[in-house]
């Protein structure tokens, strides 16, 4: 047991911790930011590869000027550019590590304006810039580490082969429940405390995120919270209107109530005649000009 104590001291000796942004909380870093970054553009070559890029130009525009909106907004410098998927049955998005976010199509009927919009895409940056892929992947390795370590002394102790799997189920099991999903939770919950504060600095009303989850929670039968890697919408809209009065106060002290921000309602559309050729779906390799037409600048 001590063993694996120290190599685990020694793992945190050696790469330290860090601190979320907005939170302050403090992290396990066993993976540097280089690892990180590598990481998000393994995923990005998956995704790009698999999947379909939209062709709604007005939509593309509007993924990034709400996102580039954001991404300012939170001072970090990181190489953000926004992709729009083609796929109106997966309500998702996410950022990598390396500030490419991901936005499905199918979010888009849950988003009726830009703040509600700022509200997806700061979620997803939140978890980037407080480097939750990282995080997770440091967890994984110390879990692991303990794991093993109570394995070999369930081997040592145990009388037979079934009495050894079943508490090997247990442990592994304990593992998740204990561990895993917890900080899975956790990690969502901080991403919602980021991305509040952050669209409230961006001036995007911050009380359009409640408005946002309430219609989100509507989309499906959750699962029990302690099977779940999410928190459920009661607790996640709790937690925002606790932290509601802190995001006003930014909201206020940018004056962004003195400029009002206009959120037009999002509006479909089917992109110009001769676009296609433009919007072509790079097949091997992400042709540069593809991200230069959708990158930052629009
Ligand atoms: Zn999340």
């Amino acid at each position: 047991m001590k063993k694996w104590l120290v190599l685990v001291l020694s793992f945190l000796i050696f790469y330290g911790c860090a601190k979320a942004p907005v939170t302050g909380r403090t992290q396990i870093m066993m993976v540097s930011p280089q690892q990180e970054k590598a990481m998000g553009f393994q995923t990005e070559r998956a995704i790009l590869k698999k999947e379909r890029l939209s062709r709604d130009r007005a939509l593309i525009e509007r993924v990034n000027r709400v996102g580039m909106r954001i991404a300012r907004a939170t001072g970090k410098k990181l190489d953000w550019k926004f992709f729009v998927i083609d796929k109106p049955d997966v309500p998702n998005a996410f950022c990598l590590a390396n500030g490419h976010v991901f936005v499905y199509t199918g979010i888009m009927k849950y988003v009726s304006n830009d703040a509600q919009l700022a509200t997806v895409i700061a979620h997803e940056i939140g978890h980037a810039i407080a480097h939750h892929v990282a995080e997770q992947v440091s967890m994984a390795m110390v879990t692991n580490l303990a794991t093993t370590a109570a394995a070999v002394a369930i081997q040592h102790n145990v009388h037979s082969s079934s009495e050894a799997s079943a508490y090997m189920m247990a442990l592994g099991l304990g593992a998740n429940l204990g561990i895993v999903l917890p900080y899975s939770r956790m990690m969502e919950s901080e991403a919602d405390h980021i991305g509040l504060m952050i669209m409230a600095r961006a001036c995007y009303d911050p009380r359009q995120a409640i408005a946002f989850w309430e219609k989100f929670a509507k989309q499906g039968k959750e699962p029990p919270v302690y099977f779940s890697t999410h928190p459920s919408s009661k607790q996640r809209i709790a937690q925002l209107q606790k932290l509601m009065p802190e995001a006003l106060k930014i909201y206020h002290e940018h004056h962004c109530d003195q400029q009002p921000v206009y959120h037009p309602p999002l509006r479909q559309s089917r992109p110009a005649y001769g676009d296609e050729e433009d919007y072509r779906v790079p097949t091997r390799r992400v042709a540069p000009t593809y991200n230069r037409l959708i990158g930052p600048g629009y």
